[in-house]
């Protein structure tokens, strides 16, 4: 399996730390707000790359943040005359529900920055002991950016060329030894939330969440880091430099990035306005859709996103389905069990898609390649298949296809019909679950409802709910 590594810049073959095990981290959203579609191809793209993982037989450790203290977060708790926690969870949920519709696996861990606080001012207190930060008379503390040697390396950027450019913007702070030493922690202003620590009350730099999680739930160094390349200079910059100067090794084999999502060929933006949220486009369209669209290009390549580019993307992703259902008729209405010699032949001949497939896939998770080779194989079916086939045989092209679609994270079967009765049994036993307490069980109850398409909302009046 071949992986671009944004730290060497050449496709490398990927060897994991461990033998069949992969530690993989991804950067996730800051939550202050729904996600927009922007935010969604790294979920998407890195979701798929772990599906594809788990399908050759990697055991994945999948580890993805939230980070719900912010600047952003705290703004719009002031504006909502709300707390920042109650903002940050409330999106939180809303991101989880965003996630389910796209099919995108939950991590194996989400951790949220606001409860790895310890683990960050243990990090730094090392940082501070090597000499790698230093804090100054207000409480704050930097990261010694010079002292760390290979600074640079993954954005391939030299900090006496950088410096040029920066000195023109930056301002050296009165107590700051260097215009790239960056905050590892900083002291509260009034109003917003703050933890004690040795050094003032006050809350975490942004880059120092990462490394802490990623150390805590994965270990001192991991197979795969990946994000949006937005990313790249300075948070994964900043990121290497906190791990490997606090941890002795080298933090992470492979870093992946994302290309990004443009609309009408211009940047995507908050600031421009020209966003769309996940949950607007989910109004128009089976979220799947989303995904497809997302798929058919290559994760490192910018990718447009316009009305027609998303119609022709459904268009697509029909003829997928359709064949799917096709498959499921022709099994319910067949005349004969087993298969007949030729048919066994045939069926034999439909894994040379999945070989293309694969050989896609394994050359840096080319969807779009493997997309086509899902394509070939619609027409392998519909070319041959009709009511005289036998059951034993569209099941078996039926299960290459789900085979297939489902390393992408497209579901082929029809979605399962769940009765209100059975909805019902389980609101009521996550009530039950959140008297107790048990609010990982009262989530779970509440993912898995969403998982078949049914969405909660709770209000005044009690639980309310609806089908997506
Ligand atoms: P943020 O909430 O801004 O920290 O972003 C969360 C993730 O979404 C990061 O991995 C970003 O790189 C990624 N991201 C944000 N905007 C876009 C975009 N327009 N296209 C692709 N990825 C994006
Ligand atoms: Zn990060």
């Amino acid at each position: 399996m071949k992986i671009y590594n944004t730290l060497t810049r050449k496709k490398e073959e990927f060897v994991p730390i461990e033998e069949g095990k992969v530690r993989m981290y991804v950067c996730g959203p800051t939550v202050y707000n729904y996600i927009h579609i922007g935010n969604a191809r790294p979920m998407i793209v890195f979701d798929t790359v772990r599906r594809y993982m788990e399908y050759v037989g990697y055991d994945v450790n999948y580890v993805s943040n939230f980070t719900d203290v912010d600047d952003k977060i705290i703004k719009k708790a002031i504006e909502e005359n709300s707390t920042a926690q109650e903002v940050s969870q409330r999106f939180i949920a809303e991101c989880k529900k965003d996630m389910a519709d796209m099919n995108v696996k939950p991590a194996t861990t989400h951790p949220q920055a606001t409860q790895e606080i310890q683990g960050m001012i243990d990090m730094i207190s090392t940082l501070i002991d090597k000499g790698y930060a230093y804090v100054v008379s207000d409480g704050t503390v930097y990261y010694r950016t010079r002292k760390f040697e290979s600074y640079g390396k993954l954005s391939h950027k030299n900090l006496d060329d950088l410096e040029a450019g920066h000195r023109s913007i930056g301002v050296v702070g009165d107590e700051k030894e260097d215009d790239f030493d960056f905050v590892l922690w900083k002291p509260k202003k009034d109003g917003e939330p703050y933890w004690e620590s040795p050094w003032c009350q006050g809350r975490p730099g942004w880059h120092i969440e990462c490394s802490v999680m990623s150390k805590r739930y994965l270990g001192d160094e991991i197979d795969i880091h990946a994000g949006g390349e937005d990313l790249i200079f300075p948070h994964h910059e900043n990121e290497i430099a906190q791990s490997e100067a606090a941890n002795g090794v080298t933090f992470s084999r492979y870093w992946m990035h994302n290309g990004f999502l443009n609309i009408d060929n211009k940047k995507m933006s908050k600031s421009l306005g020209n966003f769309f949220t996940v949950r607007e486009i989910g109004e128009k369209y089976d979220l799947q859709v989303l995904r497809f669209f997302m798929l058919q290009a290559h994760y490192r390549s910018p990718l447009n996103f316009s009305a027609e580019l998303m119609e022709a993307a459904k268009n697509g992703l029909d003829r997928i389905l359709t064949a799917a259902s096709h498959l499921k008729f022709l099994e319910e209405n067949a005349k004969t069990e087993e298969l007949s010699g030729d048919e066994k032949e045939k069926l034999q001949e439909s894994e040379k898609f999945i070989q293309k497939f694969k050989d896609a896939m394994e050359d840096d998770f080319n969807t779009a390649d493997a997309i086509s080779a899902v394509f070939e194989l619609v027409k392998y079916i519909n070319q041959n298949t009709n009511e005289d086939s036998s059951k034993e045989y569209v099941e078996g092209l039926y299960d290459v296809l789900e085979q297939l679609c489902d390393v992408l994270g497209i579901i082929v079967a029809p979605k399962e019909e769940i009765l209100d009765a059975e909805i019902e049994e389980m609101i009521q036993a996550r009530q039950q679950a959140r008297k107790e307490k048990n609010f990982a069980k009262a989530d779970e109850i509440r993912d898995a409802l969403l998982a078949k398409g049914i969405v909660l909302e709770d209000t005044r009046e009690g639980v309310k709910w609806k089908r997506a």
